[in-house]
């Protein structure tokens, strides 16, 4: 969809397609950085976030109910120095509206099945009531992890997953954890983070089995508005760009949730794409884009094993934390800078 918003902006005309009935009713992505906040401002689309999200200001790292860390994102130094809330749902439906007004609609239950190459372009199969065919110049895969527009260009997708399974609920709490900062807990087999997302509706995602068993004392659970269960990859195609097909988003790259870069990275791409794409020279994504994505999916990795402590050298970190204390002021402009995406000049 932002991809869609930033080409016609530049005058190009979009067709999206996707084969689900209608966007997810899940909040999945909640964090939007202010790169993303940045990119999107002047298509009246920040403004409407601010006013629907709320600010999350520090990032917190806790052992057990000691407060370790405190990482002020406002000394980023930045005109948005926090990261916004808003779930993703609210997120897409913003955007669809935006496009809707511009007189562009997503066509769910449209399936893309395949392509051939023309001489000009290319001929798409659509599954939709019936079967279509339609020629673009050019053709975009942002069609999340399972990327068929990936599979088709048999390009690999390279990385690993882990083998351990997180749980995650949005659920109420009742808690005295600061409200408007994530709290990322450590215990010795593993972590879990803590954000508010609305009035006293948490975020609680991690690696210990029966997670909310591991809530502070003081924190007390109520109604589950969302659960699941899910593994984690860290994975980046090998090539994003074939001819004129490009690889956006998810398709692109995986990674967990830590740090909350997904769907953040996934806007990025199709901003540079759609510069790209008005330039006629949708090759230069690939030199672009490639080594920024591995070595974020990278740090997301370090960032994720320091909180699950999967490696020797991680847990050692994470169990030596107050000792350490002394040295956090090197590391927290950086590691700030990392969470805000704030990281690289696109
Ligand atoms: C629990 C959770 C928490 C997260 N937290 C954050 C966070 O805080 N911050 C953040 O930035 N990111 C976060 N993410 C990641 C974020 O949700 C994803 O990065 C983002 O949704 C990826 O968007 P996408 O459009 O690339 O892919 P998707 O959202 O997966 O969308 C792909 C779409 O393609 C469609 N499709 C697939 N195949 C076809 C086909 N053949 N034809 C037509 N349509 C097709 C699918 O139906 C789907 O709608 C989180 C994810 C999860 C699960």
């Amino acid at each position: 969809m932002s991809l869609a918003l930033f080409l016609h902006e530049r005058g190009i005309r979009a067709r999206i397609i996707d084969k689900k009935k209608e966007i997810s009713p899940y909040s999945k992505a909640l964090g939007i950085n202010p790169r993303t906040l940045e990119i999107l401002e002047p298509y009246g689309i920040t403004k409407r976030f601010l006013e629907n999200g709320r600010k999350m200001l520090a990032a917190n790292i806790w052992k057990g109910d000691k407060l370790i860390v405190k990482n002020e994102l406002s000394k980023v130094g930045h005109r948005y120095p926090f990261l916004l809330i808003q779930p993703q749902r609210e997120t897409e439906l913003i955007l669809l509206e935006e496009l809707a007004g511009r007189g562009i609609h997503v066509e769910y239950e449209t399936q893309f099945m395949g392509f051939e190459k023309k001489e000009d372009g290319y001929r798409s199969v659509l599954q939709g009531e019936d079967v279509t065919h339609f020629d673009s110049d050019y053709i975009v895969g942002a069609d999340g992890a399972h990327s068929d527009i990936r599979k088709q260009l048999n390009i690999p997708f390279e990385g690993f997953r882990y083998k351990e399974t997180w749980e995650l609920y949005d659920a109420e709490l009742e808690t005295q954890l600061p409200a408007d900062e994530a709290n990322i807990l450590t215990f010795r087999e593993g972590g879990m983070i803590l954000m508010r997302i609305k009035e006293n509706v948490w975020r609680v995602a991690g690696n210990l089995p029966g997670l909310l068993q591991h809530l502070p004392q003081t924190t007390r659970p109520g109604k589950i508005s969302w659960s699941t269960r899910f593994t984690i990859s860290h994975q980046v195609a090998r090539t994003l760009v074939k001819d004129r097909i490009a690889l956006i988003g998810d398709a692109a790259h995986v990674h967990s949730p830590i740090g909350g870069r997904g769907m953040n990275l996934g806007i990025e791409d199709a901003f540079l794409l759609s510069g790209l794409i008005a330039e006629g020279r949708v090759g230069a994504y690939e030199k672009l884009r490639h080594r920024y994505l591995r070595s974020t999916v990278k740090r997301v990795n370090t960032l994720t094993q320091f909180i699950t402590g999967h490696s020797f050298l991680h847990r050692t970190v994470r169990n030596n934390l107050g000792l350490l204390k002394p040295f956090f002021p090197l590391g927290l402009p950086r590691a700030r800078k990392f969470l805000l995406g704030l990281d690289r000049a696109l």
